[in-house]
């Protein structure tokens, strides 16, 4: 479903994110002492439409996932501020911080490693209702049964452990988890890259199916661009902690602004074997976040590098109308 498609409420934003720094220290020395900054997210700023999906892509370690889990407050954010609905939920703690988590999710890449082994499935998708609320058994069964059909599940997964269950199925249950609080916001970090190609199709369509139903907003994380393009209404490409583009997803397939984009997108196989493409291969490895380069993070990598490059950082701009890049060759 296109962006047009889709009913995107007047436009109006459900995530703000402005200026998003998360840094680590790394400690070492007899006193551990800080040695070193990991700057995982490093000054990023993007929003997200109510009902929209937008892809976050970039090689493993860019700081797509950080972003995700910063937004989410599970990591507290150096700097910058996240809007989220209105709200400035940056610096919200306890009951606030609590309060505020009803409305954003997140489905993890390993659906194994999220479920508890030893809960019935029945009692994984009731915990978070439990967590804020205190239905009747009746009602609580109810809506956990509601749940598992949503997702695609039979009645009897309920009391069933997470073992029984595919891949595919244990992905649908970390799905109707997610649900269950009936949340605004889902952040879906790698949902599909740990399960067959067979049956990552059937969660994508699942995940637009639910977008629906539920009136969802989504932030979908993942380094496949194929599965990213399939599921997204814009995209914003990271490269080692920056956001060095960001546009609908038609424009950013058809015309690539940014050198590492172009790249990314030339690698995608091309399914008509007549068609040639011209794969643009990148030399070196991704430089170490302790010690990223300077200038433009990517002049060390960057077939287009000029001599400024490694001596002036781009700033994300728009070159057109709802593109920006990050690169001189556009200033
Ligand atoms: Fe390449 Fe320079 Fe643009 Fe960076 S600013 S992407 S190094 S051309």
């Amino acid at each position: 479903m296109s962006i047009v498609e889709k009913d995107l409420h007047n436009n109006e934003n459900l995530l703000e994110v402005k200026n998003l720094k998360t840094y680590y220290p790394i400690k070492g020395g007899f006193f551990r002492r800080t040695i070193a900054t990991v700057k995982a997210v490093d000054d990023i700023s993007f929003e997200i439409k109510k009902g929209e999906t937008l892809g976050l892509v970039g090689e493993s370690g860019c700081g797509k996932s950080t972003a995700g889990r910063t937004i989410l407050r599970l990591l507290k954010p150096t700097g910058g501020n996240i809007i989220f609905d209105g709200e400035d939920i940056t610096n919200l703690s306890g009951s606030k911080l609590r309060e505020a988590r009803k409305n954003f999710q997140m489905v993890f890449q390993d659906p194994y490693a999220s479920l508890n082994p030893t809960q019935m499935v029945g009692n994984i998708i009731s915990e978070p209702i439990l967590n804020y609320s205190n239905p009747t058994k009746e009602d609580l069964k109810k809506e956990v049964m509601e749940l598992l059909e949503k997702v695609g599940l039979p009645e009897d997964a309920y009391y069933k452990y997470p073992h029984e269950f595919s891949g595919g199925q244990r992905q649908r249950i970390g799905i109707a988890r997610a649900l269950a609080l009936k949340p605004k916001l889902i952040i879906a970090d790698e949902p599909v890259s740990a399960l067959d190609v067979s049956v990552q199709s059937q969660v994508l369509n699942l995940l637009k199916e639910l977008q629906h139903d539920f009136d969802l907003t989504y932030l979908f994380i993942a380094h496949d661009l194929s599965v990213v393009k399939h599921m997204s209404d814009r995209i914003g490409v990271m490269y080692l902690g920056n956001m060095v583009e960001i546009a609908d997803k038609d424009s950013l397939y058809a015309e690539p602004l940014h050198p590492y984009t172009q790249a990314l997108i030339s690698a995608i196989p091309e399914p008509d074997p007549r068609k040639k493409k011209e794969r643009i291969i990148l030399q070196g490895d991704v430089p170490n976040p302790t010690n990223p380069p300077t200038g433009c993070p990517f002049h060390t990598r960057c077939p287009m590098a000029k001599e400024e490059c490694s001596k002036i950082k781009p700033t994300l701009k728009e070159v057109k109308p709802g593109h920006k890049v990050a690169c001189i060759l556009y200033d």
